[in-house]
């Protein structure tokens, strides 16, 4: 059977890319398996699409805030209704095992409804004048135009933490979802039409990042940028921004660790270490590719965390048995490969995994044996770079104080994690582990839709997504001063 043509969605029309040109987005789990062929976009249908957006903003803005909202609910329903499709689509295109992507499926309902109820929110601030007989206000603005860059390990959650705000908000969007996983981002898409989003609100254009992201970025009329991605792309976009002084949000990439202290409850320790480390294969920017272990409790860790890794069973993860799905694609491999051997090179003991896996069932798709790296030290290149794989070094450290150390010593900011029953200790982690986001006993990964995400350091240019921050980003203030005492009154000069 022929592979299913997608098509841009430009003002409402879906579309097929001005070349003519198309890709095909294949199953990382049997790549024989073609889900579908998207559109190779380029900088005239990037051009098309923010025109399109342009003119519909002048509509949309006007749209009360609550009434947008209802559309963005509706669409937490339909999205409901879908889940089990979506889910099982974006395991195929994407890898991630279906409870996973029945998560991710959840995770944008769970936006679409956090931001319907900001829609009879979106509160500024009332505040007295100075002066007599005058009125002040802040207001939300929306800011027009939103380009939106996604990467492919949550298609169909980051997106929504990207569209939903943006649009309740009052923004026009045009979105560009990674090559990888173009059908999750289409299936949202596909969703808020449904639900009766007006012509032009968003436009999703597929294709590369060169070829279709840069030019995102570059378009005089695309008024901010929002980015999920690595940090060599996230350096160029942010800089490019800059340029013409357009809002950017960067959220890049993590080194995060979890510590376990000697009074840990270690059984739930080792559950959560085996979730951050091995969910989602490794791929989260959240992910626990660190763990730092007290020395009391470090080889006892270590041997059972060895012991249940090697036992994760890899497979496709359509199979509801499968624990841990394949990587993305073949550089995706390529690169924890390379790592695995960086880490031997670099002295650290390799006791669980550490290849591509090549049985018959694996012969088609991108798997790799889930690994751990134990004695590892704390500025090695495994133990400081992102690998984005399912590899995790062990790293002993001494105490409490050390053990912040070591999880401070990174580039990186995103999330962190303490196992402990010290209340104090706890408290101490709390203030003192430099990241955006801190976990206590429970792993790296788990963040809730109305909360702040992003980090510190190289993770981020201090933006945050999800909770009020995706609304702070999505609007820009507006001071409105009323003078109703019906003569000039000077601020600062008229004091007496
Ligand atoms: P990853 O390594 O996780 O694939 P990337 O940063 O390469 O992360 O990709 C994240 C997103 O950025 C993808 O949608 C990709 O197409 C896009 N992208 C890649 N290069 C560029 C670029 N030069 N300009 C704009 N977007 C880009």
């Amino acid at each position: 059977m022929a592979a299913k043509i997608y098509k841009n969605l430009i003002g409402g029309e879906w579309v097929e890319s001005r070349s003519g040109q198309t890709y095909e987005n294949l199953n990382p789990a049997d790549t024989r398996d073609v889900i579908g062929v998207f559109q190779r976009s380029d900088k005239r249908d990037i051009d098309d699409a923010v025109a399109a957006a342009a003119q519909a903003f002048e509509k949309w803005r006007l749209v009360p805030a609550p009434k947008r909202a209802e559309i963005i609910y509706r669409a937490g329903q339909i999205l409901l209704e879908r889940k089990e499709e979506y889910a099982r689509d974006m395991t195929r295109e994407m890898g991630k095992v279906l409870k996973e992507t029945r998560g991710d499926v959840q995770e944008a309902v769970d936006t679409a409804y956090y931001m319907a109820g900001e829609g009879r929110r979106l509160l500024g601030a009332t505040t007295p004048s100075e002066l007599p007989s005058k009125f002040a206000m802040a207001v939300r603005m929306p800011v027009g135009v939103c380009g939106m860059i996604a990467p492919w390990n949550f298609p169909m959650a980051i997106p929504s933490w990207k569209l939903l705000p943006a649009l309740v908000c009052g923004n026009t969007c045009v979105i560009k979802p990674a090559e990888d996983t173009p059908l999750s981002t289409y299936n949202l898409v596909k969703t808020l039409t449904d639900a009766g989003l007006p012509k032009g609100v968003v436009n999703i254009v597929t294709g590369f990042g060169p070829d279709a992201g840069a030019p995102i970025v570059e378009h005089a009329k695309v008024n901010a940028i929002s980015f999920t991605g690595s940090s060599e792309v996230g350096r160029t976009i942010g800089e490019v921004a800059a340029r013409s002084f357009k809002p950017c949000s960067l959220e890049m990439g993590g080194k995060n660790a979890i510590i376990v202290l000697d009074d840990a409850n270690l059984d739930l320790a080792l559950e959560g270490v085996l979730w951050g480390a091995f969910g989602t294969t490794g791929q989260r920017c959240t992910a626990a590719s660190r763990v730092i272990v007290q020395k009391g409790v470090y080889r006892q860790f270590a041997d059972r965390l060895v012991y249940r890794a090697q036992r994760l069973k890899v497979g496709n993860g359509l199979d509801e048995s499968v624990e841990v799905g394949p990587q993305i694609n073949e550089q995706q491999v390529a690169t924890t490969e390379k790592y695995v051997k960086i880490g031997k090179d670099e002295g650290a003991k390799l006791e669980a995994g550490g290849k591509a896996l090549n049985k018959p069932e694996h012969a088609y798709g991108w798997f790799f044996e889930p690994t751990v790296f134990t004695d590892v030290d704390g500025k090695s290149r495994v133990a400081q770079e992102e690998i984005f794989g399912p590899v995790i070094s062990m790293i002993p450290c001494e105490n409490f104080d050390n053990a912040i150390e070591i999880s401070n010593g990174v580039n990186y900011g995103l999330s962190s994690a303490i196992y402990t029953k010290d209340v104090n200790r706890a408290f101490r982690a709390m203030r003192d582990i430099n990241a955006g986001i801190t976990y206590i006993n429970a792993p790296t990964i788990g963040a809730e839709v109305h909360l702040p995400f992003g980090g510190v350091k190289s993770t981020g240019n201090g933006h945050r997504e999800g909770g009020l921050g995706a609304i702070d980003f999505y609007t820009q203030w507006k001071a409105i001063y009323v003078d109703y005492s019906d003569k000039l009154q000077r601020a600062q000069i008229d004091t007496e």
